[in-house]
């Protein structure tokens, strides 16, 4: 039996129960590094290359971690995670497709990876295939791989269900992996919907951005984000842009910026955003001006990075919420 790490950054949020599933059920142990603390950043900061994204120097934090307690690290290369269609030129963002050699190149010592590459573009190289590889490393012949994949499909499944039933992401993968009861409804007695977009990895990782929701939810707001919606909901936005993005998560935030911009839907909309992420800079910039264009929303971006705090964070929050009940009462 093997210890297989999962870091708890970037696709962690997207594919955990699937993979978690996959490898438990095949089983081997899964560790998660922890949620991520100042001692993982610092980590991931000493480690990555100075330039990279806070997400990129997280990851490094994570996998430093887990490096030094796992027998071999699930660090796949994300390449693309849909088939076809309009979609075709789409890809993960070029720190994603790279991640396994700026892993190995950083961190010393390190175990072997479980390097995968992910394309579902192309037939030969889809999730069967993906599949087989990660079984085939862990000692698997083909139909324990097959049954451990079908168990694997079914709980991503069940989590994306959960999502589409308003349920938040950090909340849906402790229903679905951990038995956590939870409730897709809103709270009663909170009169405002703020929409949050962004990167799941900067979204739902409660560290980088000084506890967003938290601070959300005491000033007495119901939040949705961009993956509670179904892909249908969010493909559709594609057909009102000209052209859509390269990356998926990025389209994935904007389709979500633009679908609940339409009216009635929410009061407001948070873009969190991170600091030297190159695809951001057009992420914030077309969302700002779609925004402008197609309502009279209140929009906040917050830019995160290593230094953010609560503080900072708290205080335009407060003053975004506070303008947004004065315009109601004005109403
Ligand atoms: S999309 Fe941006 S934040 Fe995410 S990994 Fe790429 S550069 Fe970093």
């Amino acid at each position: 039996m093997y210890r297989v790490g999962i870091p708890r950054s970037l696709a962690y949020f997207f594919y955990l129960p699937l993979w978690k599933t996959f490898i438990t059920e095949l089983g081997h142990e899964v560790i998660e590094s922890p949620p991520t603390s100042r001692a993982i950043l610092d980590r991931g900061v000493k480690e990555a290359v100075n330039d990279a994204c806070i997400p990129i120097k997280l990851y490094h934090g994570h996998a430093a971690y887990l490096a030094e307690r796992c027998d071999l690290l699930f660090c796949p290369r994300l390449v693309s995670v849909r088939k076809h269609g309009d979609f075709g030129s789409e890809t993960f963002c070029p720190k994603f497709l790279g991640l396994p050699d700026m892993v190995r190149l950083a961190l010393n010592p390190l175990p072997p990876l479980i390097d995968v590459r992910i394309d579902l573009k192309q037939p030969r190289t889809g999730l069967w295939d993906a599949a087989c590889e990660v079984g085939q490393k862990l000692g698997h012949g083909q139909a324990e791989i097959k049954r451990a994949l079908r168990l694997a499909q079914a709980a991503q499944q069940s989590f994306r269900n959960l999502c589409q039933r308003g349920v938040l992401v950090p909340d849906a993968l402790e229903a679905v992996l951990n038995g956590k009861k939870v409730s897709p409804k809103a709270t009663p007695g909170h009169d405002l919907t703020i929409a949050v977009v962004g990167y799941p990895y900067v979204i739902y990782d409660p560290y980088i951005n000084a506890g967003l929701f938290k601070i959300l939810q005491e000033e007495g707001v119901n939040i949705v984000t961009q993956d509670m919606l179904t892909d249908q909901i969010l493909n559709w936005q594609a057909r009102e842009l000209p052209k859509t993005l390269f990356w998926y998560f990025s389209n994935r935030a904007v389709y979500g910026g633009l679908h609940f911009m339409k009216k009635g839907r929410v009061d407001g909309m948070i873009h969190v955003t991170a600091f030297a992420c190159g695809p951001d800079s057009m992420v914030d910039r077309l969302l700002e001006i779609e925004v402008r264009r197609r309502s009279s929303m209140p929009y906040l971006a917050i830019a995160v990075d290593e230094h953010t705090g609560e503080a900072g964070v708290r205080t335009r929050v407060e003053a975004f919420l506070d303008m947004l009940r004065y315009q109601r009462k004005g109403k």
